[in-house]
């Protein structure tokens, strides 16, 4: 079954009422399980749960030691364009905003990835708005196979493809997708993406699963918290992700928690979400995905980001710049949103040291998808 499918079986009002019913018994039931039902997770997320963060915290910062170590991958963003036909109203690269508009060309790409990797990256994030004038796959695949030589481990985060589309990326070295849903829920999302083509939230919604069957290793998804009801958005993260690593065996599952910043258009949070309540999610999803690697960017405050780590975060962008061309000039006021940590890789490095965290730049090699696909035999 396709995640449209398990979603649309959901009344999300329900789910709603559900989380509100949630009492303490819930909660203790739900701390003392192995493996969560989806009613223990919605209890985790419930504010009965928002009294017991402390135990919460305590399995969360176990389990993900049991699983990863004391371990942060890093990762550094790298924007190709902020070139955008779309109209999302809460980001700075709208259609609608007047501001300097810039595709990267191949040679321009290569000298910012040559940045990123003298500052030790090996693990690069490519990124582009959804403008097919601009960046369409050809060009994307060309940017992988320029970038490929430099890093171990190369991800996009880009305007949704169908199954042959992603595969053309594995194939020119792609190995990880990012793709959030911004919020489950369907008439916010029609109200907050009035034009272009990403309107069509199934086409969004099944985008996931469409990298999972093109062979992506990685998969990555949230939602942009400060749109939609926290909690309710937080348990469909916890269900897609579910369903995807229950779909994609061979693919690792990645969930982020975007919070949204301050950006051109001057759009404010919808409901915004507290940092307990950021705490309550990240746990949540932790004790509901023991395995899932759990990403937290510089959006964050450095102070937030240093304190949210032993609660099951496994990985870290550093140093990063959300403009075009942003590594190699200062920036020029065509940042996707502003960030809030802005230590470089030393720094964080410096910090996870601190911490007794070991930094891990390369946890992955292109080449192991050779041998697993030889192992895999006819
Ligand atoms: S969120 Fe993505 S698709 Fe929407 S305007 Fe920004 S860059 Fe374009």
């Amino acid at each position: 079954m396709s995640f449209i499918e398990e979603f649309n079986r959901c009344d999300p009002e329900d789910i709603s009422a559900r989380i509100a019913a949630c009492g303490a018994g819930d909660v203790e039931r739900a701390l003392d399980a192995e493996i969560l039902r989806p009613a223990d997770f919605l209890a985790l997320l419930s504010p009965a749960a928002g009294t017991c963060l402390e135990s919460m915290a305590q399995k969360a910062h176990r389990l993900t030691q049991r699983r990863f170590g004391k371990t942060i991958q890093l990762y550094a963003p790298l924007y190709l364009s902020n070139e955008c036909t779309n109209s999302c109203l809460y980001c700075g690269f709208n259609a609608a905003n007047k501001i300097a508009r810039r595709t990267l060309t191949l040679d321009e790409i290569e000298k910012e990835a040559r940045i990123l990797r003298k500052r030790g990256f090996r693990h690069v994030l490519l990124l582009s708005g959804e403008a097919p004038q601009a960046v369409d796959n050809a060009f994307l695949a060309a940017a992988i196979r320029r970038v490929r030589p430099l890093f171990s481990s190369i991800g996009l985060e880009v305007y949704p493809m169908d199954e042959a589309g992603y595969r053309q990326m594995v194939a020119a070295g792609a190995d990880s997708l990012t793709v959030y849903q911004e919020t489950y829920d369907r008439a916010l999302y029609a109200a907050l993406h009035p034009a272009g083509r990403k309107r069509d939230f199934d086409w969004r919604l099944g985008t996931p699963d469409r990298g999972g069957a093109a062979g992506l290793r990685t998969i990555g998804i949230g939602a942009l918290l400060g749109l939609g009801d926290w909690r309710r958005e937080g348990f469909f993260v916890g269900l897609h992700a579910r369903h995807l690593a229950r779909s994609w065996w061979r693919t690792r599952v990645s969930v982020s928690f975007p919070r949204l910043r301050p950006a051109d258009g001057g759009f404010a949070p919808l409901q915004p979400v507290s940092d307990a309540a950021l705490v309550q999610l990240i746990c949540a999803l932790r004790l509901l995905l023991p395995d899932a690697a759990l990403t937290l960017s510089t959006r964050e405050s450095a102070v937030l980001r240093d304190h949210l780590l032993p609660l099951g975060i496994t990985q870290l962008s550093a140093g990063s710049c959300t403009a075009p061309g942003g590594y190699g000039h200062a920036a020029d006021g065509s940042e996707q949103f502003a960030i809030d940590d802005d230590r470089d890789a030393g720094q964080i490095c410096a910090m996870l040291k601190t911490q007794g965290y070991e930094p891990v730049w390369k946890d992955w090699d292109g080449a192991f998808r050779t041998l697993q696909a030889d192992e895999s035999g006819p």
